[in-house]
């Protein structure tokens, strides 16, 4: 068995720090880019969205390098997200590729009995002992913890850096370092060096920079190309940011919901505006709009897909939020035909208006 994995932001690093862990063959794919995105758009169906396309071009090219098994995270709700294993299962057979999914569901969805079912298949490809295998696990997790926490570092501290691009730089040189690392115990200390590192960076608490939040479809948000690196670029105009989603959380987030205690602060913060579940992350993303303004944010970006069902409907409420709670908002959707020209001025015309707005508001206009 060779395993390949889809993209999601920066999941890919522990999942390899995972899989070198256990011995386990695997391909990561290359990232996300344009050859990913036309073959996905091409095969895929048209008005389906931009996630499931890009992940059928991530299969492509982990097949071509020789993998014959797709291990992929599942169900979100009543949205298509719960469908695309299904859907991807057929557009690989109809190009003829001969794969096998292994889909890592919600347990309300598939049981705890079949959820190991289904780790036990991809842990059977380990010679590890148990213990070994846990070891593997948990410094995996905690490799995708610290990766979140140094990027969280990173964006918020870019807006106060006494260095312009430090934070950046310092970010990009740590994923290439660990993503070139073949062993997991190094990997994880080169992680907790960067760890130290984005802490003690020079920074000046006294700049008082323009603070967004990014909120929206978790996809989007946390996979840098979709989103035609918004956080990069924030990074590069001083802007601090803010983004609650992040693949620890997703994980956390997926594992207490067993118990019915998951984003309990988000969720409390959703239920004057949204207090039901519609699927996907609508209801996290209203809650975030209402904490990023009770944090004192200066604004919000909404970045969600074409079509993307539960995110039209938070879409629809945020100009309640941003006009009740006083917060500027900007909603980007994002598809194979997003133009990146157009795409940058809308974000460069954004942080201008909060400079602006601040201008007004500390003339005591
Ligand atoms: S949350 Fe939106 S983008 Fe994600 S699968 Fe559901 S509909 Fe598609």
């Amino acid at each position: 068995m060779k395993i390949t994995i889809p993209h999601m932001g920066n999941v890919y690093i522990a999942v390899k720090i995972l899989f070198d862990g256990l011995g386990i063959d695997y391909v990561i794919p290359p990232l996300n880019n344009k050859e990913a995105l036309s073959l996905g758009s091409k095969y895929s169906p048209e008005e389906i969205c931009l996630p499931l396309k890009l992940m059928i071009g991530n299969y492509i090219a982990g097949i071509k390098s020789g993998a014959d098994t797709i291990l992929l995270v599942g169900s979100c709700g009543p949205c298509r997200f719960g469908e695309y294993s299904e859907l991807q299962l057929k557009i690989l057979e109809y190009l003829e590729y001969n794969v096998d999914f292994i889909v890592i569901d919600a347990v309300k969805s598939i049981g705890m009995r079949e959820l190991f079912n289904r780790i036990q298949i991809v842990g059977s490809e380990s010679k590890k002992r148990f213990p070994g295998k846990i070891n593997s696990v948990i410094r995996a997790y905690n490799a995708m913890c610290i990766l979140d926490e140094i990027e969280s570092q990173a964006h918020f501290k870019a807006g106060y850096e006494k260095n312009k691009g430090e934070c950046k730089r310092l970010l990009n040189s740590c994923k290439s370092e660990v993503l070139s690392c073949n062993q997991p115990d190094k990997a994880l200390k080169i992680l907790k060096e960067y760890q130290k590192r984005i802490k003690n960076i020079a920074v000046d608490y006294s700049k008082n920079p323009i603070k967004v939040a990014i909120i929206g479809e978790i996809y989007t948000v946390i996979e840098p190309f979709t989103n035609l690196f918004i956080e990069d670029v924030l990074m590069d105009m001083s802007v601090s940011t803010k983004r609650n989603l992040t693949p620890s959380w997703w994980l956390k987030d997926m594992l207490l919901k067993i118990i019915k205690l998951n984003s309990m602060k988000l969720l409390k913060a959703s239920n004057e505006f949204l207090p039901l579940y519609i699927g996907g992350h609508a209801r996290e993303c209203v809650g975030e709009a209402v904490l990023a303004s009770r944090e004192g944010f200066d604004g919000a970006i909404q970045i969600f897909p074409m079509g993307c069902m539960p995110e039209i409907v938070s879409k629809a409420i945020l100009p309640t939020i941003s006009r009740e709670k006083k917060l500027p908002m900007l909603s980007l959707i994002v598809d194979e035909m997003t133009g990146e020209a157009g795409y940058m001025t809308r974000i460069e015309a954004f942080i201008d208006l909060l400079e602006r707005r601040r201008e007004h508001v500390f003339a005591g206009n």
